[in-house]
């Protein structure tokens, strides 16, 4: 019996408690509030993220008020169809003074956790002893309708729904270049840089890839949608 009182009293608690906490906690903690592409990276925003990929409409907004803030550029385009369907594709041209080197395919889900990404960026570079924003990334794709590894058999990639994309360089503002290829073992600084921004995917995507992981991705990141905080 004094169990159950416990448990009822409880309830009441959550349910008087809710309003105030909708209304007290700050946005980035508020798991009520959409997510904003400036909120920090951590459980809360893959949470959000997570809940994302499953309200198209909600993405959407997400997205186009990341673009009249100037964070981002894109555009909607129709529905692909055939073997690897995307439902609800945009074509993201930048973010805002980060250009990148062509414009790619994004699920919904993917262009906003880009945008957090380089909205974030910022601060990693920071981190690592850069004080220098990021001016452009050089990629080498999101969309190819394949099975991992190009193989004959196996499950399709996640580049298949536009769901992740392959970066292999960023330039600093200054027009120094941190290239995955040639630097993410030296020099230190340029390294530390690349580290970090790594680092950084890992806390805004599901999966994070880079050289460490084997030699397909000796030269570039591949940053993914599926998993929950998987980086090699
Ligand atoms: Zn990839």
């Amino acid at each position: 019996m004094r169990v159950f009182m416990a448990i009822v009293l409880l309830a009441l608690c959550g349910w008087w408690g809710l309003p105030w906490l909708k209304s007290h906690l700050p946005p980035q903690w508020n798991p009520f509030t959409p997510l904003a592409v400036t909120d920090p990276p951590g459980w809360m925003m893959r949470y959000k993220l997570q809940r994302l990929s499953h309200d198209p409409a909600a993405c959407l907004a997400v997205m186009q008020r990341a673009s009249q803030q100037g964070f981002v550029q894109f555009r909607r385009v129709p529905p692909q169809q055939g073997d690897c369907p995307i439902e609800q594709p945009l074509r993201v041209s930048g973010f805002g003074e980060v250009s990148v080197s062509s414009s790619f395919l994004a699920s919904c889900p993917m262009a906003v956790s880009s945008t957090v990404f380089v909205v974030n960026s910022h601060q990693a570079l920071l981190q690592a002893g850069i004080n220098n924003r990021l001016s452009r990334i050089a990629h080498v794709g999101s969309y190819a309708c394949r099975n991992i590894y190009h193989r004959q058999q196996g499950r399709l990639s996640e580049h298949a729904t536009a769901e992740a994309w392959d970066i292999s360089g960023f330039q600093l503002a200054n027009g120094q270049w941190l290239m995955v290829g040639k630097n993410w073992r030296q020099p230190t600084e340029a390294a530390a840089g690349l580290h970090a921004l790594w680092r950084e995917g890992c806390a805004t995507f599901g999966n994070v890839l880079g050289p460490d992981y084997n030699a397909a991705h000796a030269g570039h990141f591949h940053l993914g949608m599926r998993g929950a905080g998987y980086c090699r």
